[in-house]
């Protein structure tokens, strides 16, 4: 019965499924050039549909309808009209939830039971931020004595350009344009070309809200061509990148001419650190649903595994069982824990890691792919035994079902081997002694950091990554740091001194 409901689901999704167009200036519309490229399922690796591809011209106009809503009725609007719509979205997100979610495994291979909880937090991410907005958009008062009154303001910057990745696709940018519209700004989302299918999904859904033309845009396309165009548009005031490092880089070098404003979530290779007084089966449930959830595309994945050397063997033992129950296959069947990797490329990528595994040294120990489905981009949750820090392995993000195991000894060398990497994003700590958890999670070098826990996020906190895992915060209120423009007003209120130069 519940395989009959998945199968209609898809025939449902292939079905319906159209080509995929940009939304500038409240019309779906084709690439002005005609060029498309296609789009796969990851799980079949068949054709799903032919995607817009832009360049400098839709960039253009989508740019020039969002100066335009910006300084029309979208920047004039009193601000419970705004919240309304923001509201709406998330609204219409709800509604639809039981289709976008099948629509992301789909397009994604992410599991469905994951991407029902991811589309529930995107329509989260809208309210929450109306919510922060009317509560904590706030500007500061400053008296000077009977002389001056000084105050702050918060104002929309302008034109956001958000240029996303495909491991989370809706949750993600909606997670951007959810800060960017409600403190007031227009939005331009230039989506991954490998997961374009929601992008458009949300661009229906805001229309359906009935923002004002211009205010919402989407232009699809490469990176290296409508990316690079956005980043480099003149009016353009900032950027919000979610993405590689490498790419990170990039970006901030072609925007620098146009002196933008950046905020980089990047790459991470996050450590999971487990003293031998944890709550081993909480510990042990947390790194294999920290490594193994979203197909191990995920940034903030513990993939490097630091367990001390009193517990490493029977932890081991038991983590490799899990990697054998994992049940890996079809993303759109309820009871899929692993689906397959978004795309051929990506996958040749994390099986070359594997193979690189080998080479080093590593022993590779691996779950199953079930032989029937090995058209698509399956890896089987895998664990690298017996790796070392000097490995290139552990020390570069693999993005998939990944996990490297080391042991420590003590508290000392297990800081030392947690940074001893470029990357800082995320780190976890499992122990019952609090004053040894507070004194490592300290001094773990990372923008995030849990004791005793998952990855469960609590949106008002800033989440972002240090080193090479990024820069800025976004998250609760610092994201108006990065959306809004700061004001001083300087109001006297007497007469003060003036010089009379000249007088
Ligand atoms: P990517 O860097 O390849 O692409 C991200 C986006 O950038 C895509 O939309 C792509 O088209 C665009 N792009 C590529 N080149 C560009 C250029 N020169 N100019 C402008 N845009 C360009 O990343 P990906 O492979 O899509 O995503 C996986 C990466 O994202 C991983 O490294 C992962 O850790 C990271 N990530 C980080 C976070 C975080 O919050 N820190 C969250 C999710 C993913």
């Amino acid at each position: 019965m519940a395989n009959q409901t998945e199968n209609k689901k898809t025939e449902s999704i292939e079905k319906n499924v159209k080509d995929i167009q940009h939304y500038i200036n409240g019309q779906f519309v084709d690439a002005s050039s005609n060029e498309v490229f296609d789009n796969y399922n990851p799980f079949t690796n068949e054709k799903i549909n032919a995607v817009a591809s832009g360049d400098n011209e839709e960039i253009n106009q989508a740019v020039s309808a969002a100066r335009k809503a910006f300084q029309g009725k979208w920047g004039n609007l009193k601000l419970k009209d705004r919240l309304a719509y923001i509201y709406k979205i998330a609204d219409l997100i709800d509604e639809y939830i039981d289709e976008i979610a099948p629509l992301e495994s789909y397009d994604t291979g992410l599991p469905i039971s994951q991407t029902k909880k991811m589309v529930a937090r995107a329509a989260h991410n809208f309210r929450f931020y109306a919510e922060m907005v009317s509560s904590r958009l706030v500007g500061d008062a400053y008296q000077v004595d009977d002389e001056f009154l000084n105050y702050t303001i918060h104002k929309p910057v302008g034109i956001a350009g958000l240029i996303t990745p495909w491991n989370a696709p809706f949750m993600l940018e909606t997670w951007k344009i959810a800060p960017a519209l409600a403190t007031g700004n227009t939005v331009v989302l230039k989506p991954a070309e490998w997961s374009p299918l929601t992008a458009n999904r949300l661009a229906e859904i805001i229309d359906k809200a009935g923002l004002p033309d211009g205010v919402f845009n989407v232009v699809h396309g490469y990176g290296e061509k409508v990316g690079a165009s956005l980043v480099a548009h003149p009016d353009v005031e900032l950027i919000s990148f979610t993405g590689e490092t490498t790419t990170g880089s990039e970006i901030m070098k072609n925007g620098a001419d146009s002196l933008k404003q950046f905020s980089m979530e990047l790459g991470g290779k996050s450590p999971i650190i487990v003293f031998d007084d944890a709550d081993v089966d909480r510990a042990l449930d947390a790194c294999t649903w920290g490594i193994f959830s979203f197909n191990g595309e995920r940034c903030t994945a513990n993939s490097r595994l630091y367990i001390h050397e009193n517990i490493a063997d029977s932890f081991i033992e038991r983590l490799k069982e899990r990697v054998q129950n994992i049940v890996v296959g079809d993303p759109m069947k309820e009871d899929t824990q692993v689906g397959p990797l978004i795309h051929t490329d990506h996958y040749n990528n994390v099986k070359s890691y594997i193979d690189k595994a080998k080479e080093e040294g590593c022993d590779v120990y691996s779950g199953n792919v079930p032989e029937e489905m090995n058209r698509g981009n399956l890896i089987a949750p895998t664990i690298l035994l017996n790796a070392n820090n000097k490995m290139s392995i552990v020390q570069e993000e693999i993005f998939g079902p990944v996990i490297a195991a080391m042991t420590f000894k003590d508290e000392e060398e297990v800081i030392e081997l947690a940074n001893d990497i470029r990357y800082g994003l995320a780190g976890y700590v499992w122990t019952k002694d609090m004053q040894r958890g507070h004194r490592v999670a300290q001094k773990v070098d990372s923008g995030m950091l849990w004791i005793n826990a998952q990855n469960v996020r609590d949106l008002r906190t800033p989440f972002g990554g240090s080193k090479h895992s990024g820069i800025g915060r976004e998250g609760g209120h610092y994201a108006f740091e990065f959306y809004t423009e700061v004001q001083i007003i300087h109001v006297a209120l007497g007469d003060h001194h003036i010089p009379q130069l000249g007088k």
